[in-house]
């Protein structure tokens, strides 16, 4: 997109932002509908531009992408009013007579820039959070989804003025115009590389920032766990959208004596699942573009396959596939991101939270253990964004939780709640009386007044 249309299209959301139409919660309300409406009827386009792109059926796209983002939107439809209220909170003795109160503000103009695995879920929902606080937003989808990313134009230009909310397309050239702007609030999903840029560009001005990156995501298995259970709750996590999820379990860490039943039960799942030909499968997504697919042949090696490892030059899928791997294999060093899930066995649990925390802190955890016991151990011992208990990526699927990581894996967190907070100053104000004025803290402090002081503040 050319650079000049770029930054009129900036400066003329800039320009609205004083006037700011979402100052009114009833507003961003009405919004809110709209955009649940026009996602109702722009359904079947986004269901063929997410086919397009990813080869997400249309039930693994509901699920996926358009069904959580109007669960958001009819979450935040519900909260917005009462998020938006002005929050009391109690005034020391020592001021009285004052009130106290936290007051919600919108930051002003958000930039929201998303990746392309979940191309339209990680682009509306933020703008959903931000809209509910009553931001304006600039938006900047990834130049490797563009059947998605034409689609949220259209549904964005549907919804919103051009000086409320506007989409930028393009890809690095563009994003780099964008983050040399001074926005309000900058919210970031993508890789913990590009991330680093953003932040580094956004301390330019100061901007704060949410940082939603990506990791290494253990999924641990025990041997107290359910196999059969957590082997179809590992399938399901794992290759939806072939593995191309920032939650998916990266890599199986499980206990030597339950390795090969939980392979055994694994291998079963995936034929269960995906079918004995996953590649013909219509509904088993593709690698994104041939660089990704051919990032992921690097890792099939012959005598590591345990499962799969078939892959479709033309159609760009790759099977489900397992791996017997060590923490020395290539494929352990960095993220996955893809249909390929190696398994390393561990003697003890104690070994293996120390071996876990040897790498970056991951975005999610997952652990499968019928053991209190060892749940709390891996839960209290290890960092991680979040994650879940005998199940794998739902925690992303409740409102009622923040989703975030924590440092490399990301910083802050967004969804309910925890999304109009990440999109709102609180102003702190004390509202002091006129009817009396308290002396002791005026000069001069004598005996008496110095007295009542350390009374009140120790
Ligand atoms: P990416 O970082 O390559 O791209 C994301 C966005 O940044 C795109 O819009 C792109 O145009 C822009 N961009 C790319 N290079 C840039 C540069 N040099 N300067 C400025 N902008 C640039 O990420 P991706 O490959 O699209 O996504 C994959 C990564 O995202 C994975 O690591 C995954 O784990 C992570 N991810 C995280 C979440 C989460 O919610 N935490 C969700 C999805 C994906």
């Amino acid at each position: 997109m050319d650079s000049e249309l770029i930054l009129s299209k900036v400066e003329n959301v800039r320009k609205n932002v004083e006037i700011n139409p979402f100052k009114d919660y009833k507003k961003r309300i009405e919004k809110l509908k709209l955009l649940y409406t026009n996602i109702k009827l722009m359904e079947n386009e986004i269901n063929e531009a997410l086919y397009k792109d990813l080869n997400k059926s249309k039930e693994e796209s509901y699920m996926t992408e358009i069904g959580l983002t109007l669960n958001e939107i009819s979450y935040m439809i519900k909260h917005c009013k009462k998020f938006s209220k002005i929050k009391k909170v109690r005034t020391p003795l020592s001021q009285f007579p004052a009130k106290s109160y936290e007051m919600p503000c919108p930051y002003g103009m958000v930039l929201i820039i998303s990746p392309w695995n979940y191309p339209f879920m990680l682009t509306i929902e933020p703008l959903v959070d931000a809209i509910t606080a009553g931001n304006l937003a600039v938006i900047k989808p990834s130049e490797l989804s563009p059947n998605v990313s034409n689609v949220v134009q259209k549904l964005i230009m549907k919804t919103f003025k051009e000086n409320e909310v506007c989409t930028i397309l393009g890809g690095k050239e563009e994003c780099s115009l964008l983050l040399d702007q001074d926005f309000d609030y900058i919210f970031y999903t993508g890789s913990t590389r590009v991330g680093k840029i953003v932040m580094q560009k956004a301390s330019e001005h100061f901007t704060p920032v949410t940082l939603e990156l990506g990791g290494k995501s253990p999924c641990i298995v025990d041997e107290t766990a359910n196999i059969k259970l957590a082997a179809k709750r590992i399938v399901f996590g794992k290759f939806l959208n072939a593995g191309q999820t920032c939650v998916a379990p990266d890599y199986i860490y499980c206990s030597k004596n339950i390795k090969d039943e939980l392979i055994h039960e694994i291998e079963r799942q995936i034929v269960l699942q995906y079918s004995v030909t996953p590649l013909t499968n219509p509904s088993y997504p593709k690698l994104i573009n041939e660089k990704q697919f051919n990032n992921m042949l690097k890792f099939l090696e012959k005598d590591k396959i345990l499962f799969g490892g078939k892959y479709n030059k033309d159609s760009l899928k790759i099977e489900p596939t397992l791996l017997s791997s060590s923490f020395e294999d290539a494929v352990m060093q960095d993220e996955i991101f893809g249909p390929i899930l190696p398994i390393v066995s561990f003697d003890n649990l104690d070994e293996a939270i120390k071996q876990i925390n040897m790498y970056s802190k991951p975005l999610a955890l997952y652990i499968f253990s019928n053991s209190k016991q060892n749940q709390n151990k891996v839960l209290n011992r290890c960092d991680f964004g979040g994650g879940c208990v005998n199940e794998t990526i739902m925690h992303i699927a409740n409102g009622n939780l923040g989703f975030g990581g924590i440092k490399q894996s990301g910083i802050g967190a967004y969804h309910g709640k925890v999304g109009f907070e990440t999109f709102t100053h609180y102003k702190s104000i004390v509202d002091k009386s006129n009817l009396i004025d308290m002396p002791m803290r005026y000069q001069p402090i004598g005996k008496i007044k110095d007295f009542i002081i350390r009374m009140f503040l120790k």
